[in-house]
C-alpha cells in the first residue's frame, strides 16, 4: 500500500497521561516544539497532556505544527457530571484530538463501549479527531506473530461496539490506536509481524463495514514503542504511526521516535 495514494500521514501522538505537572508538561512541550517547528513535517506529531495542562501547552504549540490532544473527554456535553470535561470546551481551547477508549480508563475508571461510542460521537460533531484505543485485554497468541480467533472475536466486538451509528463519510476522521494491554507499560512490546497481522484484521472489519474508506483510515501502534524498535513497525504496510507512553516523556527519545520515520513508498 503506497501511503500517498491512499493519504494516510503518519501520526505519532504522546500520551503524557498524569505523569507530569504543568510545567514539566510545558517545559516539554517546549522542548518538543522548538525541535519541530521549523521543518516541514511530512508526519503528524500530537501531544496528549492532562487537562489542566492543555491551556498552557496550547499557548506554546500555537501557530506550530504540533497537535494537541485530550486523553479523555465527557459523554454528555454538558450537565451535573462532577469532574468531567465537555467536548465544547477541548474545542475551544484548541484540541484537535480526543483519545477515546484508553485501556487504563477502560480497566480502572469503567469506560466501557457505549460510553466510548458516546464520546467518539461527540468529539466528531465538535470538529475534533478521535483517537479510538481498542486492543485484546490477554495475549491469546499461541505464536507471537499468530492472531487467534478468541482476540479477533474481541477485537471485532470493541470495534463495532465503539463506532456505532458512525457513518462512513466520517471514517477518515478517525485514528484507531490498537493498543495489546498485556504491551502497555510493560516494556515488552508486540511483534512487529503480530501487530502487523491485527492492524489488517482490523483495516479488514473496518472494510466489510463501513467500504473502502478503511484504506484512508490510520491505524497506529501502542505499547512499549521506543526509537529502538519503532522502524520495524513502521515498515509494516498496515501500520501508520504509533500511540507513546512511556518514551515520550523525555524529549530526546519522543523525537527520536518520531525522526526515524521514513516515508514509506
Ligand atoms: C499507552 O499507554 O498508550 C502506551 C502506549 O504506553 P507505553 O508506550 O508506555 O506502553
Amino acid at each position: 500500500m503506497n501511503l500517498r495514494v491512499a493519504g494516510r500521514t503518519p501520526l505519532f501522538c504522546a500520551n503524557w497521561k498524569m505523569n507530569l505537572s504543568v510545567d514539566a508538561s510545558v517545559a516539554l512541550a517546549s522542548q518538543i516544539d522548538v525541535a519541530l517547528r521549523k521543518t516541514m513535517l511530512p508526519f503528524e506529531v500530537v501531544l496528549a497532556p492532562s487537562f489542566v495542562s492543555l491551556q498552557p501547552v496550547f499557548q506554546v504549540l500555537k501557530g506550530g505544527p504540533i497537535a494537541l490532544a485530550a486523553q479523555t473527554c465527557a459523554s454528555s456535553i454538558r450537565g451535573a457530571y462532577t469532574g468531567e470535561v465537555s467536548v465544547e470546551d477541548l474545542q475551544k481551547i484548541g484540541c484537535q484530538y480526543v483519545i477515546v477508549g484508553h485501556s487504563e480508563r477502560r480497566r480502572y475508571l469503567g469506560d466501557t463501549n457505549q460510553d466510548v461510542n458516546q464520546k467518539l460521537l461527540l468529539t466528531l460533531a465538535h470538529g475534533m479527531s478521535p483517537i479510538l484505543c481498542i486492543g485484546e485485554t490477554e495475549n491469546y497468541a499461541q505464536s507471537p506473530s499468530f492472531l487467534s480467533n478468541r482476540s479477533e472475536k474481541e477485537l471485532e466486538f470493541m470495534l463495532l461496539e465503539s463506532l456505532l451509528k458512525i457513518e462512513s463519510a466520517w471514517l477518515e476522521k478517525i485514528v484507531i490506536a490498537y493498543e495489546p494491554v498485556f504491551a502497555i507499560g510493560t516494556g515488552v512490546a508486540a511483534t512487529p509481524a503480530y501487530a502487523q497481522s491485527v492492524h489488517l484484521f482490523i483495516r479488514n472489519c473496518l472494510k466489510k463495514h463501513f467500504g473502502q474508506v478503511a484504506d484512508r483510515l490510520r491505524i497506529v501502534y501502542g505499547g512499549s514503542v521506543t526509537s529502538a524498535h519503532v522502524g520495524r513497525f513502521l515498515e509494516c504496510p498496515d501500520i501508520d504511526g504509533a500511540l507513546i507512553g512511556g518514551a515520550s516523556l523525555v524529549a530526546e527519545s519522543f523525537l527520536d521516535i518520531v525522526r526515524y520515520h521514513k516515508e514509506k513508498e
